[in-house]
């Protein structure tokens, strides 16, 4: 009986069957190449066998495995097909994702390609080639003393590590034939468990580490709350260190790829090579050795990486971490899969049993929400390590400082004095400025009122010069010409970029130097990790940057933060806003005062009153999230409610409003109040197509998967007319 074989291949298509060559050897989770349409080869994977013949006339045959063993277990099977079910995405999208573009065949060269992927992860090490007489041995000490030292530590150890060599010393001495390199597979299971030079806890760490443990009794998923600075990471490195000794391995996620570099050293000091950097600024080529080699590791791995690390194949995770749980860029916006790494990976740890650590100074309202209904275990870490003091917040009312004269530029008197005292002190400075969104917002200059909806608890925005419109359902006003709180003022946009403030403050102070980091200069990891670098060694003053600057890095020399503008933190047009303000803040001033003196961050805002502010000043993350709950709940979002954003594009505005009015429609018969909108979003046009977009608010309790199905069928109906099949749809589960 012939067979035939459900293919996943890397396009937006649902799998594509092929029948299967007799004899082949293929299995469920090999990777294979297809040939797919009229020329092209695809890597596709093996996703079902069975004995089914599809309705068509001619079937294709795949009879190519391109490895010795499936690409996918069964496991990874599993979380791709949750991933594609949850965020309504196809499997091929998922692929396009996991696994790293070169793990496909190259037409000819697919034997050397299929070789390269064998390759174990090898290391080379120098050794003698020969003896060398005693005239050259003299000949080499007067005139090449760094071959000469090479060659007697060679003859001493018997062998070196390569890395460990001088380089031109090594090149001469192998042109000479006297050393030759030898390659060896790194083995991870001679490699040592007893980790050195693992940091000794302090007693409140200790403790903390004691709670996680008997935590993970109960439940899967531990919420680590710890101010920054209070050793976090150190108590990984012990988690690490006991998955490591059992055996096992660890997945370790952080949000931004910038903030790798510094970790990854870190980690590396205790787990040297067992640690694996991965994230999408590595070549292709590295990304793929990297998934081959852990396909065949047998435990005692540490990945270190971004969200796509989720994809890799560790089969004996025990242990994920997810630190800075609380941080947007976990999701994934664009393109599909348009996943949350954070959610993701509680998934993917309860597929294979492992645990979770979520760590945060500022956990996520989500995450508090579920500590807090005893869905996980909260540790809490509140004091900083070697009682290092959290710094100082000062609020600096901007409207108040403008009326006293007290202002230059965007910057307040109190924060200029301070920015002074620094650079005579020779300490250095932080200065944040978020980016301005795409979404301006206005602001009455006097007394700070701000327009805001009524249903949906977010500030309006700005669409074409003259109306205030709501990002969530709509709901609209007209730009006010006088400010409806105080009469007196004009309502005025709000938002200045990171660029203006460098210019602005290399004019106040010439002889300062100043850099800025935010996604204009970081174009390249390597870029990034100059500014940053140089920043530690001390050659750059001030450092202007986006939240990019709140992140994870370690300067123990910035004994001053600013805040440029906080009110475009707490005014974005979005339901997390206010937790945003509060986390991006706190975060901001735990880079402060990290070495010896204390810090300082100094605020800048229009609203000093507003509650958040407040609630920074007095380091109060409860209260705020208390606060920011109960908001949650009675305006039903999220924990309390699921969003899925649904997006339409097309270069017709007209057929695109009557499509998006149709599904609305149609949408509004199954769910009635729980869909938002269509509306028009702030930027309505890009690269000439126009943007709609409608919201679903699905409340907890309901069926999400019965949601996201009858979603899923209605969104067919409509775009299966023919005047709207052109139309792309776009559904972002778990949209902000
Ligand atoms: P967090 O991750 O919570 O921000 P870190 O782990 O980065 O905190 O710790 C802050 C600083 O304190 C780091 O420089 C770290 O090396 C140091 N530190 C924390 N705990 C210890 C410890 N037990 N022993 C030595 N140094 C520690
Ligand atoms: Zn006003
Ligand atoms: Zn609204």
């Amino acid at each position: 009986m012939p067979l035939y074989a459900d293919i996943v291949l890397p396009l937006y298509q649902p799998t594509y069957t092929f029948e299967v060559v007799e004899g082949c050897g293929i299995l469920v989770g090999d990777a294979v190449a297809v040939q797919f349409g009229a020329k092209a080869v695809y890597t596709g994977i093996v996703w079902r066998i069975h004995d089914k013949r599809p309705n068509a006339k001619r079937i294709k045959t795949v009879s190519q495995r391109l490895y010795d063993q499936p690409l996918l277990t069964p496991d990874q099977m599993r979380f791709w097909e949750w991933i594609a079910d949850y965020y309504m995405c196809t499997l091929g999208e998922v692929m396009r994702v996991a696994l790293p573009a070169l793990i496909k065949p190259k037409g000819a060269d697919e034997e050397a390609f299929e070789r390269e992927q064998f390759r174990p992860r090898t290391e080379g090490f120098a050794r003698l080639a020969e003896a060398v007489s005693t005239e050259e041995r003299a000949k080499m000490e007067r005139r090449a003393p760094k071959q000469y030292e090479l060659l007697t530590l060679l003859e001493e150890r018997g062998e070196l590590r390569r890395a460990e060599c001088d380089p031109t010393a090594l090149t001469a001495l192998r042109k000479k034939g006297f050393v030759k390199i030898v390659e060896r597979e790194i083995d991870h299971s001679s490699m040592a468990t007893d980790f050195a030079t693992l940091p000794t806890l302090s007693e409140k760490q200790q403790e903390a580490l004691e709670q996680i443990s008997t935590g993970f009794d109960q439940v899967q998923t531990v919420l680590l709350r710890g101010v920054t600075g209070s050793g976090k990471t150190e108590i990984y490195m012990h988690l690490i260190s006991s998955v490591l000794k059992a055996g096992g391995d660890v997945l370790y996620l952080v949000p931004e790829i910038a903030m790798t570099s510094q970790l990854l050293e870190r980690v590396k000091r205790v787990f040297g090579e067992r640690v694996t950097p991965y994230h999408s600024k590595i070549t292709n080529l590295r990304r793929s050795e990297i998934y081959r080699r852990l396909r065949r590791s047998e435990g005692g791995e540490v990945v270190l990486g971004t969200r796509s690390a989720l994809f890799l194949p560790l089969k004996r995770l025990q242990l994920v971490i997810v630190d800075e749980e609380h941080d947007s860029s976990y999701k994934q916006t664009e393109p599909a899969p348009r996943y949350q790494g954070r959610d993701a990976a509680i998934m993917l740890a309860h597929l294979y049993g492992a645990k979770v650590v979520l760590g945060s100074a500022t956990p996520s309202i989500e995450s508090y929400v579920r500590a807090a209904t005893g869905k996980y275990r909260e540790v809490v870490l509140s004091e900083r390590y070697g009682g290092a003091q959290l710094p100082d917040v000062i609020i600096s009312d901007t409207i108040r400082a403008a009326k006293r004269g007290e202002r230059k530029s965007h910057f307040n008197k109190i924060l200029l004095d301070k920015i002074e005292e620094r650079l005579e002190r020779g300490e250095q400075i932080l200065l944040l400025q978020n980016r301005r969104g795409v979404s301006p917002f206005v602001s009455c200059g006097e007394c700070g009122w701000t327009a805001r909806c009524p249903h949906c608890n977010v500030t309006l925005t700005l669409h074409g010069g003259n109306k205030l419109v709501c990002h969530y359902c709509g709901h609209s006003i007209p730009m006010p010409h006088r400010c409806p709180a105080c009469q007196t003022a004009e309502v005025a946009l709000m938002g200045f970029g990171t660029e203006k403030i460098e210019q602005e403050i290399a004019a106040l102070f010439p002889a300062a130097r100043i850099a800025r980091l935010d996604r204009d200069t970081m174009t390249s990891e390597s870029a990034c990790n100059r500014i940053v670098e140089a920043f530690e060694r001390g050659e750059t003053d001030i450092l202007v940057g986006t939240q990019i600057i709140t992140k994870g890095f370690d300067f123990s020399r910035v004994t001053l933060v600013g805040v440029l503008n906080a009110d475009n933190l707490l005014n974005a047009p979005d339901y997390r806003a206010a937790e945003r303000a509060f986390q991006t803040i706190m975060q901001f001033a735990g880079r402060g005062g990290r070495g010896a003196a204390r810090g300082e961050v100094v605020i800048q805002t229009a609203e000093p009153d507003h509650p958040i502010l407040q609630q920074v000043l007095r380091g109060d993350y409860d209260s705020m999230a208390r606060e920011q709950s109960a908001e949650r709940q009675s305006f039903l979002y999220p924990p309390y409610s699921r969003l899925v954003g649904i997006t339409m594009r097309y270069s017709d505005a007209t057929t695109l409003h009557r499509a998006a009015a149709e599904l609305a429609e149609e949408l509004r018969q199954r769910f009635s109040r729980r869909v938002l909108g269509p509306t028009i979003p702030p930027v309505d046009r890009i690269r000439g197509e126009h943007i709609i977009e409608i919201m679903l608010k699905i409340e907890s309790g309901a069926s999400f998967a019965r949601a996201r199905k009858i979603l899923h069928a209605e969104l067919e109906e409509v775009t299966r007319k023919p005047e709207y099949r052109k139309i792309v749809t776009i559904c972002n589960v778990d949209a902000s």
